[in-house]
């Protein structure tokens, strides 16, 4: 077997026991778990705070009008959902979108560990103040506003791995105030000029 198929077989394998878990109360009304889907070998990951209403129908991450617009962002640097990784910090969706509650993080996030270990991707790029300040503490680096830090190239190490941390919007922020609009295509030039850099592995 190829390094790739036993990727891709680990990954699946990964995926299929979080559409199980039951490890934590966010699963109870819930449709479906959303693991996270894209290239199981990406450079580039995206990871967003939880999934929302339409991500709990379908079990994918970021459809919708947010997922729209990322699709648009990507295809900006000429790449599209299969060339990258997309997920979340927790996989079943808070009731009524509420915040996840640290306990639920701290439970669901060996998930998105064990994603990255995987994968071992050269960019993880953060979406929103939420995903931001949790993936951010991880290492840590502590902000006030993700105005202050989007858009700048953290090198550092996260879960075990050399990773540069490029924090962003939400493409939802977007949808509500369309001047985060520009500042999301720098973002996504900066990303685009990170992918050329070679950093050792
Ligand atoms: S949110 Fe995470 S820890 Fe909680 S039940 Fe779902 S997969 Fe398990």
């Amino acid at each position: 077997m190829d390094e790739s198929t036993h990727r891709r077989e680990q990954m699946g394998e990964l995926s299929s026991v979080i559409r199980e878990c039951r490890k934590c109360p966010l699963w109870k009304d819930t449709h479906n778990a959303v693991p996270g889907e894209g290239n199981p070998a990406a450079k580039l990951v995206f990871i967003g705070e939880a999934p929302g209403r339409q991500e709990d129908l379908t079990g994918r991450p970021f459809v919708g009008r947010a997922g729209s617009l990322l699709e648009r962002l990507l295809a900006g640097i000429g790449l599209t959902r299969s060339d990258v990784f997309i997920a979340n910090i927790v996989k079943h969706r808070p009731p009524e979108n509420r915040d996840p509650r640290e306990s639920e993080i701290e439970i669901c996030t060996p998930y998105l560990d064990q994603q990255i270990r995987l994968i071992e991707p050269e960019i993880i790029v953060t979406l929103g103040r939420h995903s931001t300040r949790y993936i951010l503490s991880r290492v840590p680096i502590e902000f006030e506003k993700i105005t202050d830090i989007r858009g700048k190239v953290f090198p550092v190490t996260f879960a075990g791995r050399k990773v540069r941390i490029i924090p962003t919007f939400h493409p939802a922020a977007a949808l509500y105030n369309p001047a985060y609009r520009a500042d999301l295509e720098e973002d996504f030039r900066t990303i685009r000029d990170e992918l050329t850099v070679t950093e050792p592995r």
